[in-house]
C-alpha cells in the first residue's frame, strides 16, 4: 500500500502558481480571492482559514468576508453582487456548508461566471459538460482559458494522474452526487476514459458496487463510511470526506481498516484537502490571467 501525499503534490503545483503570480505582476495584476463565510460551522471555518494561509503564501490577495449565521440570503446576495462588480476581485468562493435558510442553488446562480472559482455557476457547469464531450481528456478540458472546473473534482483528478493511476478503461465508483463534488467528479473521470458509477443515498447495496471498483472515491460526509469489506484488494481509494468529530477531523473511509487492502490511498488530513485549496487558487490565477 502507498499513501497519496496530497501535501507534497500540492506543493509542486503551488510552485508553478507562484511563478504564474509573478508573471501576472509584470502585467500589474495582483490576483485576488474573496471567500465568504456565513456563520460558525467548524468545517467551513477550516476551509476559510486554509484559503487565507495559502493565498498569502502564493502572493494572492485575500479579501475574505464574514457574515453572521443569521444573515439573510439577500444580504449574502448583496455581498456577492458587490464582489461581482469589483474589478480587483478575481475569484468568489462561498464556503459550505451554508446555513439551512440559504439556497445553494441561488448562490450558484449569483456568483458571476468569470469569478466562479468553485465552478458551480450554471455557465461554468454547462461549459464543463459541453467542452468535456470534445476534449481528449481531463487535462485538455482544464487547459481551456474560459473553463472553470470545480476545485475538489480537479484535486481528485490531479492526485490520480500524479500518482500514475491507470485511468483509461478503469472502473470507478463515486459515492456522493453533490453539485460541486460527486456529479462533476463523475464527469471528469468519464472525460478521462474511466467507466463511472455514481452512488448516493438511494443506491441499493452499495458494497456490491464498490467491491468491483478499481477506484473508489467517497464524498458523503459520514465518518468511516467505507470499511474494508467494501473495497477490493488493490483498489485505489480517494477519501474526500472531511468530518469534524470529537476525536478530530476524520474522513469518509475507515483508514486503519481499508489502507492495508488498498494499493493507493489518500490520508485525512493531508490528502484531497490541500490539493482542493490549491486548485481553488489555480482557478483564481486563471481568472486573473483572463482580466482584460
Ligand atoms: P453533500 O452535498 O452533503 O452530499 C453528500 C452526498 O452523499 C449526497 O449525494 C448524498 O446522497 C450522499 N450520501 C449521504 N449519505 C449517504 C449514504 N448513506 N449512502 C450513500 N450516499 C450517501 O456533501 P458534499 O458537499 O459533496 O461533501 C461531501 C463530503 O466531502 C463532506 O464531508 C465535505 O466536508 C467533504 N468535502 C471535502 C472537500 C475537500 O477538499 N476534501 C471539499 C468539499 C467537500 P443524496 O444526494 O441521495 O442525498
Amino acid at each position: 500500500m502507498s499513501i497519496i501525499d496530497g501535501r507534497a503534490i500540492a506543493r509542486k503545483y503551488q510552485e508553478v502558481l507562484r511563478r504564474d503570480v509573478a508573471h501576472l505582476a509584470d502585467r500589474e495584476i495582483v490576483p485576488a480571492i474573496a471567500p465568504i463565510l456565513i456563520g460558525e460551522d467548524s468545517a467551513a471555518r477550516v476551509y476559510y482559514r486554509a484559503k487565507a494561509r495559502l493565498a498569502k503564501s502564493l502572493g494572492i490577495r485575500y479579501a475574505g468576508v464574514e457574515l453572521p449565521g443569521e444573515a439573510r440570503e439577500e444580504e449574502l446576495l448583496d455581498v456577492i453582487s458587490r464582489l461581482n462588480a469589483d474589478p480587483q476581485i478575481d475569484g468568489i468562493f462561498v464556503e459550505l456548508p451554508l446555513p439551512s435558510h440559504i439556497s445553494r442553488e441561488r448562490i450558484a446562480y449569483a456568483v458571476s461566471a468569470e469569478k466562479d472559482v468553485d465552478g458551480i455557476n450554471p455557465v461554468s457547469m454547462g461549459q464543463m459538460l459541453v467542452e468535456s464531450a470534445s476534449a481528449a481528456n481531463y487535462r485538455q478540458l482544464n487547459a481551456q482559458r474560459r473553463v472553470l472546473l470545480p476545485a475538489t473534482p480537479q484535486a481528485v483528478m490531479e492526485l490520480l494522474l500524479e500518482s500514475g493511476v491507470d485511468l483509461v478503461g478503469a472502473n470507478a465508483v463515486v459515492i456522493g452526487r453533490s453539485l460541486s463534488v460527486g456529479r462533476p467528479l463523475g464527469l471528469l473521470l468519464l472525460t478521462e476514459g474511466v467507466t463511472v458509477t455514481i452512488c448516493h443515498s438511494k443506491t441499493l447495496s452499495i458494497e456490491t458496487i464498490t467491491r468491483r471498483a478499481d477506484i473508489v472515491c467517497v464524498a458523503v460526509g459520514h465518518p468511516r463510511f467505507i470499511t474494508a469489506d467494501m473495497v477490493k484488494e488493490g483498489a485505489v481509494v480517494i477519501d474526500i470526506g472531511i468530518n469534524v468529530t470529537p476525536e478530530g477531523i476524520v474522513g469518509d473511509v475507515d483508514y486503519e481498516e481499508v489502507a492495508p487492502r488498498a494499493s493507493l490511498i489518500t490520508p485525512i488530513p493531508g490528502g484531497v484537502g490541500p490539493m482542493t485549496t490549491t486548485m481553488i487558487m489555480a482557478n483564481v490565477v486563471k481568472c486573473a490571467s483572463n482580466r482584460e
